[in-house]
């Protein structure tokens, strides 16, 4: 997909998050991967009303080379781009359910396939570092390094895949698997065992 086509399908998956309510005021951040460098949303824009001329755009060694300026996030999406190739884009939202769950244990049990299959066997919970601090990439580049997503403990999930589409996808399954998660609290849900996640990442990967 050209760089222009990715432009337009950020500003319209973004709008689309943020009607649907994924992401609210000027929460959330997206990244894609380009052969020369990287979109990224800009800082304080809002996902509903953004313009693709005015997405920042990074080289390959993260200097901002055009557009907005980008978000202050930007390390997050430095962090899961360079630890995993297989990554395309990341999507980052402070979405309520599993901003919820980030607040609590941060354990999204295996309750249904689709959650595996875009999230893996484990959504690591990183603890919780001050917006800004740089201590907390290297632990996100860690953590990224054996799972496809994780919870930022007491502010969000961050999610990749291998195309902009499948991340935001991913993005709305892990918010749907937090809601099912704190519904399903206290009561003793059946959960997919063990050989049957192993069934589903063997079978999709
Ligand atoms: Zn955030």
């Amino acid at each position: 997909m050209s760089e222009e086509a990715l432009r337009e399908e950020l500003v319209a998956l973004g709008a689309s998050l943020f009607q649907r309510g994924f992401s609210v005021g000027s929460a959330g951040n997206i990244s894609v991967r380009l052969p020369d460098g990287y979109l990224m949303t800009p800082t304080n824009s809002c996902l509903g009303r953004l313009e693709a001329a005015r997405i920042s755009k990074l080289d390959l060694a993260w200097n901002h080379v055009g557009g907005d300026r980008p978000t202050k996030e930007v390390f997050l999406h430095r962090a899961f781009l360079e630890a995993r190739p297989d990554a395309g884009a990341v999507v980052h939202l402070h979405s309520t359910h599993a901003t919820a769950l980030s607040c609590l244990d941060g354990a999204i049990p295996p309750l249904t396939p689709y959650f595996v299959m875009r999230a893996g066997r484990e959504v690591p919970l990183i603890p919780y570092y001050r917006p800004g601090d740089a201590a907390m990439e290297p632990a996100i580049r860690e953590a990224a390094r054996r799972a496809k997503a994780v919870l930022l403990a007491n502010h969000g999930p961050v999610i990749c895949g291998p195309s902009l589409t499948d991340a935001v996808n991913a993005a709305e399954e892990l918010e749907e698997a937090a809601k099912l998660a704190l519904l399903l609290r206290g009561a003793n849900p059946r959960l997919l065992t063990p050989a049957q996640v192993d069934d589903l990442l063997r079978t999709f990967g």
